[in-house]
């Protein structure tokens, strides 16, 4: 997925400096950034957004509750916290991984907004879950969509206690002899002992990241490769190929499998 943006990026004219070690952004006198210094040298800018990384803004709670291990606050399935009458959900909360069953921190709106929900009908007496996450994010860099849930990380998989197989395939979005098809990367992991589905990532150019949800409904049935592969997801021409480009990925990972 990273080779085929990267790739994007530099055809819009974008340049890339991956790996350099930044030291600091440097300003002029009226404290206007001009460069960001690097390890091997100055890249003279106009702006300058910083993206490195979040953590849990859970200070304010740190001595009244349990934090997790990840630094956010700790929650049982309910989003109750180590306090008695205190909840806890979004940002500031874990929530447990579809794929590891483990508390993981998780910052999009969709788990913060229906935790919160869950939370209002579980404090007026009818106790409803706070869910899972899959981690299920997209993301489009000019006309290329991303989409990504689950594990895909084989390191990662490994650490849960699965033992990881991936496949990428590359696939039309529609029928080929329809207009508007365009190359459409899937990568699937899944479990090579159970066939377990314990992720995948999409990247294209035509609808590719809604093709994600797919993947994390999977997930939250914990289906194998074989039955994905299976499932009855909608064609015809100007939608798909007789195969969805993740359908596709699972006949040629259950191979693998
Ligand atoms: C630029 C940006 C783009 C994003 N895009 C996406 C996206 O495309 N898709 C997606 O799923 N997620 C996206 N997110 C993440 C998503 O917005 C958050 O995960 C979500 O808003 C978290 O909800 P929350 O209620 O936990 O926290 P918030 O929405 O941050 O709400 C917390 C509230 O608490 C208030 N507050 C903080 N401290 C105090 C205090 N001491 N006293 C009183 N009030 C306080 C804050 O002012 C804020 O109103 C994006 C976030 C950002 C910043």
């Amino acid at each position: 997925m990273g080779e085929r943006v990267e790739e994007h990026l530099k055809a819009h004219g974008v340049t890339l400096h991956l790996g350099a070690s930044v030291e600091r952004l440097r300003g002029d006198d009226a404290g206007r950034v001009e460069a960001v210094v690097c390890e091997d040298g100055d890249l003279a800018v106009d702006a300058a957004m910083v993206g490195i990384g979040l953590r849990p803004n859970s200070d304010l709670v740190a001595d009244a509750v349990d934090l997790g291990e990840t630094g956010a606050i700790a929650v049982d399935d309910y989003g109750r916290t180590s306090a008695d009458g205190v909840y806890a959900a979004g940002d500031c909360a874990e929530i447990d991984h579809v794929v590891t069953g483990e508390p993981t921190w998780n910052t999009l709106g969709l788990p913060a907004n229906r935790a919160g929900r869950a939370i209002g009908q579980t404090v007026a007496g009818d106790p409803e879950p706070i869910g899972t996450v899959a981690d299920t994010s997209v993301v489009k860099a000019f006309d290329l969509e991303c989409g990504r849930a689950g594990v895909t990380d084989l390191d990662v998989a490994r650490d849960a206690g699965f033992d990881p197989v991936s496949e990428t395939i590359t696939a039309g979005s529609r029928s080929g002899y329809y207009p508007g098809s365009a190359e459409t990367t899937v990568t699937l992991v899944a479990d090579r002992d159970t066939g377990r589905l314990l992720g995948g990532t999409i990247v294209g150019a035509d609808r590719a990241a809604v093709r994600i949800d797919t993947v994390a409904t999977a997930l939250a049935s914990e289906l194998t490769v074989a039955e994905v592969e299976r499932l009855d997801l909608g064609y015809a021409p100007p939608f798909s190929p007789v195969w969805d480009p993740i359908l596709t990925a699972a006949k040629v990972l259950r191979g693998s499998l």
